[in-house]
């Protein structure tokens, strides 16, 4: 590949300001929020439309360079690193509302969109964007799509993929495909559906059309503190049993309390070992007896205390510990590797007994704060990576977290992705048939080693090679 022919041809098409080439720039892409790979591309090109990544991606096959997108990189799992070096397709240029429907129900938006801009668009009619991961104040439409995002709401309204209605993708070749439509029943919803989630490894995703939810009519948010995980554990499988189904059910463990405490100075009770978040909507009444009765099955379990409120203000005090907790635990140590794996709700209590031990063996500390009700856990593994051994200690308790989770009947990912991450822990999970399948299933598509290379399936040329030179291992 002649590097300085494809940055001219870049430059030509787009224009020198939409590409960035110098070595210092280059650094703030060498990864995404999963720090522990880190592979430079060769250059960040910023397209406005879709015609822009259509001519993008004909210059890459031309140089056969390979390509990666990019939304606002708050990614957990490695997904937009550029595996193999080339070219990363931010689309930060691209954060378009370009229609809000309130008779439909729907708003179309281009793929660099922040989430939360979604929501704000269509407020004044009284609905949102229902897909609210915890970064959604940062991390865009694209990016939503490509990882099929949950958030703390997923437990009642669902994940990403349950509120797009259509999108457009540019192929591995600069074709425009668009799938779906304006309504939920389309012809090519099914293929929509399977790029959703495929973390960028079929195509890009240059704008999409989005379901909007009505704003309930009334929420009520109750914040209990337990003596123990374990009762708190135990009280959301209870919640679930009795037929409540809240909006949110999100839990924080005793490290991710002593963390805002310190960074807050939000308080609780003496003794308090976790704590239950819980949001029930709907119309009023039902919104305030489903609360009623999770404050009683609070308390049969040993509560410390309950708090509830249906006030804006009070009940955005008490998301505060599960808004701010993750970069609070900033304070604990300089490196968090957040892992994301899921087990059935009722093994819960045994999943967090076991983080705490596993990390305690390997010198790591671990916080929980985690999507409870979906049984879809965080371990936060804290830990100072220039310390000798430290780095692989993570990657040895991070293992072995996620053979637990299989182990206990669950998944190695419940909303972060596979990416590099876990790249080998497919193997765990999946049969040599399964994985041929998926492999089959990808060349639907295309066969191209160029688009996201080294994402999602092991067994991809001159992958592993790439690997063991990001993780400083002679080949
Ligand atoms: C503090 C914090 C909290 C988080 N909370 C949650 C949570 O509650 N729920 C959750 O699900 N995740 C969560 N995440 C993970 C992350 O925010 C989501 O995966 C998010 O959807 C990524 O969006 P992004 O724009 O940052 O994408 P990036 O990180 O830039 O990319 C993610 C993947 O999407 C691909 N991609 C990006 N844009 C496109 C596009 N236009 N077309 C095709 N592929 C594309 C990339 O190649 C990559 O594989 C959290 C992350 C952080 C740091």
């Amino acid at each position: 590949m002649d590097l300085g022919q494809l940055l001219d041809d870049l430059c030509s098409f787009l224009g020198s300001d939409q590409v960035l080439s110098e070595g210092a720039a280059l650094k703030a892409y060498d990864c995404d929020a999963y720090t522990l790979d880190k592979s430079r591309p060769q250059a960040v090109v910023f397209p406005r439309s879709t015609e822009d990544v259509q001519g993008i991606i004909r210059i890459c096959q031309e140089h056969e360079c390979p390509f990666t997108p990019r939304g606002a990189g708050t990614g957990l799992s490695g997904g937009a690193l550029a595996a193999k070096g080339g070219i990363l397709i931010s689309t930060k240029a691209m954060t378009q509302i370009l229609d809000v429907d309130p008779e439909n129900g729907s708003l179309l938006a281009q793929a660099g969109a922040v989430n939360l801009n979604l929501t704000r668009a269509a407020a004044g009619h009284n609905m949102h964007f229902a897909p609210d991961p915890s970064s959604q104040s940062v991390s865009t439409l694209g990016g939503n799509i490509a990882e099929n995002s949950g958030g703390p709401h997923t437990l009642k309204y669902g994940v990403t993929a349950q509120h797009i209605l259509g999108l457009t993708m540019v192929g591995f070749d600069g074709g425009r495909v668009d799938l779906g439509g304006e309504v939920a029943e389309h012809p090519t919803s099914g293929w929509m559906n399977l790029v959703i989630g495929s973390e960028g490894t079929l195509g890009i995703v240059t704008e999409a059309r989005v379901k909007l939810t009505p704003n309930p009519e009334a929420t009520q948010t109750a914040l209990a503190a337990f003596p123990t995980v374990r009762q708190a554990t135990e009280t959301v499988s209870a919640i679930i049993a009795a037929g409540v189904i809240p909006a949110a059910l999100e839990m924080m463990d005793s490290r991710v309390m002593s963390a805002v405490r310190a960074a807050f100075g939000l308080d609780y009770p003496e003794g308090t070992g976790a704590l239950l978040l819980v949001e029930c909507d709907g119309s009023p009444e039902e919104a305030l007896s489903e609360i009623q009765e999770v404050n009683s099955l609070c308390a049969e379990r040993g509560s410390l205390s309950v708090v509830i409120s249906d006030d804006p203000e009070q009940r955005a005090q008490l998301w505060k510990a599960r808004k701010k907790g993750i970069g609070a635990l900033g304070r604990i140590a300089p490196t968090l590797v957040t892992h994301d794996g899921v087990i059935p709700r009722s093994k819960l209590p045994e999943m967090l007994d076991f983080v705490i031990k596993t990390a305690h063996e390997n010198r790591i500390i671990a916080a929980n704060i985690f999507h409870a009700g979906d049984g879809n856990l965080h371990p936060i593994l804290c830990f100072d990576e220039r310390e000798p051994g430290m780095i692989a200690a993570a990657e040895r308790a991070g293992s072995e977290i996620i053979r637990k989770c299989i182990e206990l009947g669950g998944s190695i990912t419940g909303e972060h992705g596979v990416g590099v991450e876990k790249i080998d822990a497919i193997k765990l999970m999946f049969s040599p048939d399964d994985i041929r399948l998926q492999e089959d299933f990808k060349s639907a598509f295309h066969q191209s080693d160029l688009c996201n290379p080294c994402k999602i399936l092991p067994n991809q040329k001159g992958c592993v090679e790439h690997m063991r030179r990001w993780r400083g291992v002679a080949t």
